[in-house]
């Protein structure tokens, strides 16, 4: 039966600004196909909603296809860490219109520069030839807790404070300089992951678990469609479970955390040290091309350690797919490798077969793209 709810749920669904068949939307949100008839003429008689011309589908009649009548206006979606910052514009559609990567910082305080965030939003706004007035929505990523509220933030985020990202400014602040739109704040795993579900590598999955590798060890949950934070915000952070118990201090408080051994970072320092020479990502995804045997071999074991721990979580959550950080370009295939062998060692065979291991498809763009799919899920963007 058609109601607000109905209405609303379809709104939702075209949050993203594509065109999609009464079928379509049928089947995500779960309603009756008459009941997205009926809610479908309500809306387009309000001027919410606008019918395109038809597609064929299949041997069938043509369908109509219906869209959010003026799609909202692009997202800024900027993602910050202690390596440095990615700012991206970004349609709802997950389209990135672009984007652009502020230097690596140095890894000591000299290397940050506040100051180049705004330049780089600046830059960013005047490569896609969007004014600041026409950004709909804000998205930060940052590591740590989930940050996220459904309602915008309205002052400085004290969620960012430990971080001391730019120089220790909030990003709100700067942001507030610049935007009108409301921020909304997300871990930059999480929107990563959300970007591959949506837009990338796993595409039609209803259950799916991301990990990034690029600057540590980290994870996203997707079930449904939407992030799994669970109570502190911190779920999925399997950089955090427990390995040594004379381990390092983590910063987390705990010691002894997985990620210390078991990371990117850490294997580029012991490749470092086995090879006397500095190794960066880009030098170990080329030697991942060129299949040299040494690096491959240890991008295998860096997977097998993971996949040793991921065994437990595919046991816990039964996932669809475990996707990989496709921020590592060819290295990331040779760590899927050694997760595929671990799953199978460790985890009950029924369980490791269903389990595929992939890598994933959006490169550094995930996180952008997730801006979008977060704005989608969370029904951040302004209804017309
Ligand atoms: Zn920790």
């Amino acid at each position: 039966m058609e109601t607000a709810g109905s209405r609303s749920r379809i709104r939702q669904e075209l949050a993203d600004g594509r065109p999609y068949t009464v079928g379509e939307i049928a089947g995500a949100t779960g309603l009756a196909r008459s009941t997205v008839v009926q809610s479908l003429t309500v809306l387009e008689a309000g001027g919410t909603v606008r019918r395109h011309p038809p597609r064929p589908v299949g041997r069938g009649r043509p369908a109509h296809l219906w869209s959010i009548a003026d799609a909202p206006g692009p997202l800024i979606v900027l993602v910050a860490a202690a390596h440095g910052t990615t700012v991206g514009v970004v349609r709802p559609d997950g389209k990135v219109l672009a984007a652009r990567a502020a230097p690596a910082f140095d890894g000591d305080d000299t290397g940050r520069r506040a100051s180049s965030v705004p330049e780089l939003l600046d830059r960013v706004l005047a490569d896609a030839a969007i004014g600041a007035g026409d950004i709909a929505l804000a998205v930060v990523g940052l590591p740590g807790a989930s940050g996220f509220s459904p309602r915008a933030a309205s002052g400085p985020s004290t969620h960012l404070n430990q971080f001391r990202v730019w120089d220790g400014a909030d990003p709100s602040v700067i942001l507030r300089d610049r935007l009108t739109c409301p921020i909304h704040y997300e871990n930059d795993a999480n929107l990563a992951a959300l970007g591959e579900v949506t837009h990338g590598a796993g595409r039609g999955l209803r259950a799916a678990l991301y990990v990034s590798l690029a600057h540590g060890t980290g994870a996203g949950l997707v079930i449904d469609g939407r992030l799994h934070r669970g109570r502190s915000s911190l779920a999925g952070e399997i950089g955090h479970l427990h390995a040594e118990d004379d381990g390092r201090l983590c910063h987390c408080g705990a010691r002894g955390c997985f990620w210390h051994r078991t990371s990117f970072p850490a294997l580029l320092d012991d490749l470092a040290r086995a090879h006397g020479r500095r190794f960066t990502s880009r030098d170990v995804a080329d030697a991942a091309e060129r299949d040299e045997s040494d690096v491959v071999r240890s991008l295998h074991g860096l997977g097998y350690a993971l996949g040793r721990r991921l065994a437990d979580a595919v046991v816990f959550l039964d996932p669809e797919a475990i996707i990989l950080d496709g921020g590592l370009g060819a290295a990331s295939k040779g760590i899927a490798t050694g997760v595929k062998q671990a799953l199978q060692r460790y985890a009950p065979p029924l369980m490791a077969r269903s389990c595929d291991v992939r890598s994933g498809l959006l490169g550094r763009h995930a996180a952008l793209v997730g801006g979008a799919s977060l704005a989608r899920s969370e029904q951040l963007l302004p209804a017309p």
